[in-house]
């Protein structure tokens, strides 16, 4: 199944057990703009070379569209939609007043230089700038993307309209209007949910074993978070390799990261409070690091990577979804019959987001918050998010899944009838 459709799959179901109003599902089920286009680049030989970009307008019942751009070479529009789709969920179970939308260039950042990449984005941005600004579309970091890209997207809209709009882009720089906290946002947020998710599973940090899967900015943050809190990180995966701690004494995650920054992988690096090869650890593949046992499996990386293939071989009891999409929806009731607890991914990765709107009121507002005011904001939405949707799952007798989808859609559902429709 591919990701579009899986999104509509997982709509359809909560659709069902809400008995949404079956206009409002028509509507729904469509993105209301897609944008495709072409980037024609200057590389550095003197040759052009033309890339293929993407932004998807899903739905702006409850304000501007949101979400991030990712460059990544199999990104495509089918995923774009379907990444799109989600943010509108995400916005609405985290009740920011933002809508969804999603973008793409299809590229592989790693293989261009610094120069390349930023004419790259420059150019993206003049092919959508009609349609974004911050009271239109306000587009933010995703897979490899970051806060430098940010802030030439920032610039480069900037200077086509002729004046400062910070608020167009968020995931920027400090220096161009960026929120303290963004950066660990996702990883922050996915923290508070977890400190929640223990009280209600009664588990104590220190006798909990954890398996995250994408050591990116938010794979990252997250294991620091939990490491700092007693959790026991017995394996990491990042794109190129893995690392297992088969004593399950728990990495620090700050060797690892050190490791992978010093020399580019993360593979064989463990050996506790050093940061060497040693006969500790274990070589495991990313595929047999699913299906290690743990109590929780984080995959913080792309989508479709526990599927109708390995669901029936995960061990952990708790899967806490930091990606978009990482469990396809066969997948997922597989894990639902097993009784695995998944916090899906447009709760678990929304703090992300709800930092990007802070992002966004403090550029509208031209007046900037501290870190601490940034976290407790960021604290309150996500622990009441999750006793929301943890309610509708007692209510409904259903998964955190299926419960997160009927807090979104009875949001995005009562903006759309009170303005008609429906
Ligand atoms: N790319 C992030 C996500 O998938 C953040 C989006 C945003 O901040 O707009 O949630």
């Amino acid at each position: 199944m591919n990701s579009f459709a899986n999104t509509l799959a997982q709509l359809k179901k909560a659709a069902e057990l809400i008995k949404l109003n079956p206009n409002i599902y028509e509507i729904l089920k469509s993105p209301q703009r897609i944008l495709q286009f072409s980037i024609p680049v200057k590389m550095d030989d003197g040759k052009w070379k033309v890339f293929e970009g993407y932004r998807v307008q899903y739905n702006n019942a409850r304000g501007p569209f949101k979400g991030g751009i990712r460059y990544h070479p199999q990104a495509d529009l089918n995923e774009v939609k379907a990444l799109a789709a989600l943010m509108t969920w995400k916005c609405a179970v985290v009740n920011v007043p933002l809508g969804g939308g999603k973008g793409g260039i299809k590229v592989d950042p790693k293989l261009l230089s610094s120069g390349e990449l930023e004419r790259l984005t420059r150019g993206y941005v003049r092919a959508i700038k009609d349609f974004i600004g911050p009271e239109k579309d306000i587009p933010a970091p995703d897979v490899n993307t970051n806060p430098m890209i940010m802030g030439w997207m920032a610039d480069e809209y900037s200077q086509l309209v002729g004046h400062p709009v910070p608020g167009v882009v968020t995931g920027k720089p400090l220096s161009l209007g960026g929120s303290q906290g963004r950066e660990a946002a996702t990883g922050q947020g996915a923290f508070y949910l977890l400190q929640e998710l223990a009280k209600k599973l009664k588990l104590n940090p220190k006798k909990t074993t954890l398996i995250i899967q994408g050591f990116g900015n938010v794979g990252y943050h997250f294991a620091q978070l939990a490491f700092k809190e007693g959790y026991k990180i017995i394996a990491v995966a990042d794109s190129k390799g893995s690392i297992y701690d088969k004593r399950h004494k728990g990495m620090d995650p700050k060797n690892i990261r050190h490791t992978k920054q010093s020399r580019g992988l993360i593979d064989g690096c463990y050996c506790v409070g050093t940061v060497c090869d040693c006969k500790n650890y274990k070589r495991v593949t990313t595929k047999q690091l699913l299906e290690l046992p743990c109590d929780i499996l984080v995959p913080a990386a792309l989508e479709n990577q526990i599927t109708r293939a390995n669901a029936g071989k995960i061990k952990a009891k708790v899967v806490l979804e930091l990606a978009n999409g990482p469990v396809t929806t066969e997948a997922d009731e597989k894990l639902n019959k097993k009784r695995i607890t998944v916090v899906p991914d447009i709760l678990a990765n929304a703090g992300g987001v709800a930092v990007s709107y802070f992002e966004w009121l403090q550029n509208l507002q031209n007046s900037y918050w501290s870190e601490q005011e940034v976290n407790k904001k960021l604290a309150e939405i996500m622990v009441k998010s999750f006793h929301e949707v943890w309610q509708q799952k007692e209510k409904h007798n259903t998964d955190l899944r299926t419960a997160a989808y009927a807090v979104a859609l009875s949001r995005v559902t009562e903006v759309m009838q009170a303005k008609g429709i429906g």
